[in-house]
């Protein structure tokens, strides 16, 4: 069975440029590519932002608004789709600007050749797939693919942010795993290693798909839970403590351990009014439940 060709979506108010744009894509000698059309600024945004193309071609000129801003919102909804702009604009700065505003390339419409066409967007699909995998290296751990320390403070700030701006709190469950040390001790570091695997995999089928989960140092993991108040965050925490000791993880080489880790809760608005504040008090939190003899949550306060 062959793939079925990767989606293009074209966004231009023009439908001349639809139609040239498709005869282009029948001239193409390596690519086979299947072309959508978005007429408008809001269908082509909303389009984009589903997530579903391989690439973007994207005009300049878009009724009230521009193919720039078009760019910036997609960015801050966190879409990473390849976009090639497309203008009738020969002028430098609109160049510069696309590029500025995350275009991977600019190509201006009455000079475009299929050759050209197919070569660019080849070139963005490579570039694409590049910015995708160092994207991932800068923003997950590589030993449980969840996301990192860096993107944990990136994050914290920014839900902080949201929570105190439009008064929906948010909740931090900060987990840590009990004598973990011994485990490395005793069995080794690749024991260790496939504990901490397994730890982030169950904490991952607790959290929703709006929450975050983070790695946030050695053994230590973080849960950012929406929209949630002290006793609700307080049951995700004992259930992930419930989640993580029901069954032994079975860590390679016939060794068979169970795990057990402490966790501490804390909220926006109730606990803290910052990101820092938030994280000190699960913290604290946290350090009340190792103290009470691990293996059990605490709420801050
Ligand atoms: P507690 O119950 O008080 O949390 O005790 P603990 O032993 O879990 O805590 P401690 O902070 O003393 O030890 C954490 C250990 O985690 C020490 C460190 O070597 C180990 N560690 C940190 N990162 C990794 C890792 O990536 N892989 C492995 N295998 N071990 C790691
Ligand atoms: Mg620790
Ligand atoms: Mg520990």
């Amino acid at each position: 069975m062959t793939a079925s060709p990767r989606k293009i979506l074209l966004i231009d108010d023009d439908q001349l440029q639809c139609r040239l744009t498709q005869a282009h894509f029948k001239k193409f000698s390596q690519e086979t590519f299947a072309l959508d059309w978005a007429e408008t600024y809001e269908d082509g945004l909303a389009r984009l932002l589903g997530g579903d193309y391989a690439a973007c071609l994207l005009d300049f000129q878009l009724g009230e608004r521009n193919g720039l801003q078009l760019i910036g919102e997609a960015m801050a909804a966190g879409c990473h789709t390849p976009i090639v702009f497309l203008t009738a604009e020969t002028a430098e700065r609109v160049d510069i600007e696309a590029m500025k505003a995350g275009a991977l390339d600019y190509l201006v419409k009455g000079e475009i050749t299929s050759r050209m066409l197919e070569r660019s967007l080849r070139y963005a699909l490579n570039l694409g797939e590049t910015l995708d995998a160092l994207r991932r290296l800068a923003t997950r751990d590589e030993l449980t693919g969840l996301l990192n320390r860096r993107e944990f403070e990136r994050i914290l700030a920014e839900e902080s942010d949201r929570a105190l701006r439009f008064g929906r709190p948010v909740a931090l469950v900060l987990v840590d795993i009990d004598h973990f040390k011994r485990i490395n001790d005793t069995h080794g570091h690749p024991v260790g290693d496939e504990v901490l695997r397994q730890v982030a995999q169950r904490l991952s089928e607790q959290a929703r798909s709006v929450d975050r989960v983070l790695r946030y140092g050695g053994e230590e993991f973080a849960l950012l839970v929406m929209e949630t108040d002290q006793a609700a965050a307080l049951d995700v925490a004992q259930r992930i403590c419930e989640t993580v000791k029901r069954a032994p993880i079975a860590a390679g080489d016939g060794v068979n351990l169970s795990v057990t880790v402490s966790a501490g809760v804390a909220v926006i608005p109730g606990d803290a009014t910052s990101g820092t504040a938030l994280l000190a008090s699960a913290d604290k939190a946290l350090y009340t439940a190792k103290a009470r003899g691990r293996d059990c949550a605490v709420a801050a306060g």
